[in-house]
């Protein structure tokens, strides 16, 4: 038998650089600004820039602040909605909440003119009303429950950011507005303080660029840790999950974004991006400055030149670039 090692050794070397050079070439971009709706996330250092990219197998690369940690925000709210769609099916979330793109901002005050229900589940509506529902099945455990999850796809403990999470309570009167009027089309039935404060915390989760690789290469490898080996997401959740995030997981560029990176994503306004290339590798990055549509301007960037030079746009379909490496990753 061939012994795979050397060509383990190229590829190495060929991600490896392709990482490398992504992270020299985005590092000097200070293009964009820090959210600062929420007066905590004001406060973090712009020029952090973290990246790294997970295998599906259990193999790790990493660049820069790729260890440094900050909110997950709406980067949180994909896996959450995989975890309500394994709790609860798929017929009672999709009675709730709708999987079609907004094309709004993720807090426009919108509903589906035609359902009367929340676009999907990757904008704060849809969100507050999949939060409702945890809410609703487990009541106060769901917090725990859902800290535990997000913490398995990571393969640690992940905690939550008091800091973010009082100053999200205290100044999320537009989120507050959203769940009231929820409530009002029946989309939410729990109490509301409860369910916004479930949302409020799942966002101040705390991760770092390889947290989110390690989750994208958990949902790439179809639920399962690969480092773990844990089987932490059921296979028809997982499969639902990316399709979303392909569609609505970043803001209202998704469109384009599926066009210029072309795999499931779902970004955050505190600068997180979780990248997933279906059966292959996870990856995440972080860098707090965020263009007008609230992604973070660098992570955009590093998916796109990562996609141009490794093949992994869903859709590739000739040999340009190192599209080779994707069949071997
Ligand atoms: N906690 C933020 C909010 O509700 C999340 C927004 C985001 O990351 O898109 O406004």
């Amino acid at each position: 038998m061939n012994d795979p090692a050397p060509g383990r050794a190229a590829i190495d070397e060929v991600v490896h650089g392709s990482l490398e050079a992504v992270y020299r070439k985005c590092r000097d971009d200070t293009s964009g600004a820090v959210a600062d709706y929420i007066p905590e996330l004001a406060r973090v250092d712009a020029d952090r820039f973290g990246i790294a990219v997970a295998t599906a197998e259990g193999r790790l690369w990493r660049f820069g602040d790729a260890d440094d940690e900050f909110t997950m925000q709406s980067v949180s709210k994909c896996l959450v909605f995989c975890m309500a769609l394994e709790l609860l099916g798929r017929r009672q979330v999709f009675e709730f909440v709708g999987v079609e793109p907004s094309g709004d901002a993720f807090n426009a005050i919108v509903f589906d003119p035609h359902t009367g229900r929340p676009f999907n589940p990757m904008v704060n509506a849809g969100a507050i009303t999949i939060a409702g529902l945890l809410y609703g099945a487990l009541g106060d455990g769901a917090m725990p429950a859902l800290l535990e999850r997000l913490s398995r796809a990571a393969g640690r403990d992940l905690k939550v950011s008091e800091a973010v999470y009082v100053s999200e309570r205290e100044t999320g009167h537009r989120n507050r507005a959203i769940a009231h009027l929820l409530l009002n089309v029946g989309a939410l039935s729990a109490p509301v303080e409860a369910v916004l404060d479930l949302y409020f915390r799942q966002c101040s989760i705390l991760a770092s660029a390889v947290d989110l690789a390690r989750m994208g290469a958990t949902l790439a490898n179809i639920g399962k840790n690969p480092v773990t080996g844990d089987p932490v997401f059921d296979v028809a959740a997982v499969r639902d999950t990316l399709a979303v995030m392909f569609t609505c997981g970043m803001y209202d560029y998704s469109g384009h974004w599926a066009i210029d990176v072309g795999m499931p994503a779902k970004s955050g306004v505190g600068g997180g991006i979780l990248g997933v290339v279906n059966r292959q590798l996870g990856i995440g990055t972080f860098s707090p400055r965020l263009d007008a549509k609230g992604n973070s301007v660098r992570g955009v960037e590093v998916c796109r030149r990562l996609a141009d030079d490794l093949g992994l746009h869903a859709f590739e379909c000739t040999n340009y670039g190192s599209s080779f490496v994707r069949g071997m990753l």
